[in-house]
């Protein structure tokens, strides 16, 4: 059944001019771009993205990095789009992602990982609804 899920081309990937290669990753992989932007985040819009990690000692360089320069907010879906983006973007850690995943591909680092993709459906729900309006969706 089509899924959504919420994904982010992030400042690092951008920056380094990646951004062409990555959505083209996941157009092949068979993902509808419902939705997408370019934005420049605010510290503080990225903390409450991010709310789930206040606390960890790499929030503040996460949510620094993150309203760093701008990147690229989508919607896309598929059957069973969550599951499956986590698997097309790899592991957090790129020395630990498998060979041909975006991760492997384009990041550089545990945190300057290139990507963000929705870990499960309620936080789906809340990051797309966190980013985009319900017409820019329809
Ligand atoms: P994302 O939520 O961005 O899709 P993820 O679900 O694979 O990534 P999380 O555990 O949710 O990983 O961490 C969120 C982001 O915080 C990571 O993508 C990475 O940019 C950063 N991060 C996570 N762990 C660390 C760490 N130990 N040190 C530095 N940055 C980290
Ligand atoms: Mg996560």
């Amino acid at each position: 059944m089509a899924q959504r899920t919420f994904s982010i081309v992030k400042p690092d990937a951008v920056r380094k001019h990646f951004t062409g290669a990555i959505l083209a990753q996941i157009d092949k992989a068979g993902f509808q771009i419902v939705a997408i932007k370019k934005a420049s985040i605010s510290k503080e819009q990225a903390k409450g993205f991010y709310a789930v990690h206040a606390g960890k000692p790499f929030f503040d360089a996460l949510t620094t990095f993150m309203s760093s320069g701008p990147l690229f907010l989508m919607v896309l879906e598929k059957d069973n789009a969550i599951a499956d983006l986590r698997k097309l973007m790899g592991a957090t850690n790129p020395a630990n992602a498998e060979e041909g995943t975006i991760r492997k591909n384009f990041a550089g680092s545990l945190q300057e990982n290139a990507i963000h993709g929705s870990d499960a459906e309620d936080t789906a729900a809340f990051e797309i609804g966190y980013w985009f309006a319900g017409y820019e969706l329809a």
